[in-house]
């Protein structure tokens, strides 16, 4: 298991080794980014970093996202309706369950999922190098009516 902190610290050094400043903005972005289960969207990681940073923009945070994703380093989770989620702490490929009501993104353990891709390569002779698998669904909060 990855921790938050081992993350936080991976990021940081890939930043610092491409040679980018490494600013106390950058540093929250990062933070809130490692620190969040949600699959935060760039508008969600921008409230959080208001309360400290009250000037940063919503085009800054969505830069320093763009920055980081380009080292690889966040999971980008597009959706047709715009609204795309981060991964900081998974930034490989991987499964994902979402909520159609209140939109929480959840990571399930799935063990079948190396013999899927296996499975996948005999049947269509691809050599198949990423995955995109959501699964739709209501959330247990839904389902009792809290949300
Ligand atoms: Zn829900
Ligand atoms: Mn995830």
């Amino acid at each position: 298991m990855i921790t938050h902190k081992k993350r936080f610290e991976t990021i940081i050094q890939k930043l610092k080794d491409n040679g980018h400043k490494i600013t106390p903005q950058r540093i929250a972005i990062v933070k809130i980014l490692v620190d969040s289960e949600g699959h935060p969207s760039v508008e969600n990681i921008h409230a959080q970093i208001k309360t400290d940073f009250p000037t940063m923009s919503l085009a800054t945070v969505y830069r320093n996202i763009v920055l980081i994703k380009s080292l690889g380093e966040v999971l980008e989770l597009g959706f047709p309706d715009g609204s795309n989620r981060y991964d900081g702490n998974k930034p490989y490929p991987h499964p994902h369950v979402v909520c159609i009501k209140c939109k929480k993104i959840v990571d399930p353990d799935l063990d079948s999922l190396d013999e899927m891709k296996k499975e996948v390569e005999v049947e269509t002779e691809f050599k198949i190098l990423n995955h995109r698998l959501d699964f739709f669904g209501i959330c247990s909060d839904c389902q009792a009516g809290k949300v």
